[in-house]
């Protein structure tokens, strides 16, 4: 099925909008921007409302159904963090306006930098980062510019365990650094009996840090995570937590307090800042003592003596906003002083919440995690579920499950996520992480109620048994979707979007 797009529904003469007549004398154009034709299509104003109306409702997205996609943490987006982002004083002031004619907005963002470092237990806050990747770089380059700054310029290498996100070694080759991969253990931990190895001889010499997905890309908390710092830290390298995933820990355990050096916080994520689609994201980054000097900047600094607040402004903050380039800075990493906007409806949520809102919510979403984890037991293999001592182990806030059947070969993950479709869902991650083969990553977030779960968890249920009795029909799923299974590499390289000339015919 192909839907039609504009151009398809072009009918000549057929008009949508009315333009005044000028009111000023045309102006002569130079003779290279005009034609004879312009190739737009026709089209009256019902028909355009109609025909992006409807494109509309083609995409699935939480405001529509639950979207188990994990470590992607799509929850639900409170709208009034969308009404705090759309306030006209906020939503209108220009990014290069005089700091003394916008101190409300820096007080925001100041707020926000000492509330992410609370929650985190981190010294000093910058918002810039545009994503998480951002934010990942920025703590690399930091990390790499400090051992440069005590003289240690050799090292170069950054321990990543195979359990982290893929954006983590990434990081490392884009910062120039190499990465030293440390396999999981049975109970899929980071193996200390390998990162002793790698943190010993000539190869210490070399350490400037680890990065860490915190909790694992298996949904796991580490256990010997104090003892991982304590190794790494002993040998002089600084440890790096990818906090992209803190809705496990909001509130409950605070990655600076553990050791870490430094982290970075996905406010799309955890602070339901709406994400996808490559939209907006803020990937802001926490450290400790020994980074702040080199945070990206512009970071919003408070003057140290409060201001007399004018006699007929009783809102006024009392204190005076300042940009402020931390003193070894590794420089700007996104224009202005990052996506403002974010910013707001994370400043939103967290204010909505407070901190006791915040360790419910994380509460919530590992309980959630594990319910669903629970139901599906005994229908799908669950990876990676005991300790290695052989005790049974609590998820954080998402789980891997494994999606093939020794019963019911040739079904795979990708089966199974195309037929959920069919059910009403948006598909969990698959084959992702790279560490269980057929994986289905499962997160379902704080903010489902126990009946959606049961209802996905009942979907899933009858997917596994129609894989055995019923493959053909996991196998031609999606079937009830307006597209089939799509080329997704080709969909994203070979974009047929504007005119009918860039069409295959
Ligand atoms: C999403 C995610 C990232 C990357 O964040 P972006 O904002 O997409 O760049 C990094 N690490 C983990 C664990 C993530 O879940």
């Amino acid at each position: 099925m192909s839907e039609p797009i504009i151009y398809d529904l072009s009918t000549p003469g057929r008009s949508g909008v009315n333009l005044p007549a000028p009111d000023v004398p045309p102006a002569p154009l130079p003779n290279e921007l005009l034609r004879d034709d312009l190739p737009l299509p026709e089209v009256g104003e019902l028909q355009v409302v109609r025909h992006f109306v409807r494109l509309s409702q083609l995409n699935y997205s939480i405001d529509t159904g639950l979207y188990p996609l994990g470590s992607c943490t799509m929850k639900y987006n409170p709208k009034v963090n969308e009404d705090a982002a759309r306030l006209p004083g906020l939503a209108q002031l220009h990014p290069l306006a005089d700091p003394d004619s916008c101190q409300g907005a820096l007080m925001l963002m100041h707020e926000l930098q000492s509330w992410l470092g609370e929650i985190s237990g981190f010294d000093a806050v910058s918002l810039t980062p545009a994503a998480g990747a951002q934010g990942e770089f920025a703590g690399i380059l930091m990390i790499r510019q400090y051992h440069i700054d005590r003289g240690e310029p050799q090292r170069d290498i950054i321990l990543v365990p195979d359990s982290a996100h893929g954006t983590n070694p990434a990081t490392v080759t884009m910062a120039g650094l190499r990465v030293q991969q440390l396999p999981a253990n049975a109970a899929g931990e980071v193996d200390l009996a390998a990162l002793r190895e790698a943190c010993s001889g000539e190869n210490a010499k070399h350490v400037a840090g680890m990065m860490m997905t915190m909790p694992s890309t298996l949904g796991l908390f580490e256990p010997s995570i104090v003892q991982v710092i304590e190794l790494v830290q002993s040998v002089g390298g600084l440890m790096y937590m990818d906090g992209a995933n803190m809705n496990a820990l909001m509130a409950v355990v605070k990655p600076g307090k553990l050791g870490f050096d430094c982290m970075h916080y996905n406010l799309h994520k955890t602070f339901s800042t709406p994400h996808g689609g490559g939209g907006p994201g803020s990937g802001a980054v926490g450290v400790n003592d020994k980074l702040r000097d080199y945070l990206p900047g512009p970071v919003v600094r408070r003057d140290d003596a409060p201001v007399a607040a004018p006699a007929d402004d009783k809102d006024a903050p009392g204190w005076r906003y300042d940009w402020h380039m931390p003193a070894k800075s590794i420089g700007r990493l996104k224009a202005f002083a990052g996506n403002f906007g974010m910013h707001l409806r994370a400043y939103a949520y967290i204010r909505a919440y407070g901190g006791e809102g915040l360790r419910q919510v994380t509460r919530c979403a590992v309980l959630n995690a594990n319910y669903l984890r629970e139901k599906l037991r005994g229908e799908y293999a669950l990876p990676y579920d005991q300790t290695a001592a052989g005790a049974r182990r609590y998820c954080g806030h998402e789980f891997v499950v494994r999606g093939a059947f020794d019963d019911a070969p040739g079904v795979h993950a990708l089966d199974i996520s195309k037929r959920l479709i069919d059910y009403g869902f948006h598909p969990p991650t698959n084959y992702f992480p790279l560490i269980v083969p057929e994986a289905l990553l499962i997160e379902p977030t704080e903010t489902e109620t126990k009946d959606d779960l049961d209802e996905l968890a009942e979907a899933m249920r009858a997917i596994a048994k129609e894989a055995r009795d019923q493959p053909q029909l996991l196998h031609d799923a999606p079937s009830s979707a307006p597209v089939r299974r799509l080329d997704e590499a080709k969909a994203a390289r070979q974009l047929h979007l504007c005119c009918p000339a860039a069409r295959p015919a």
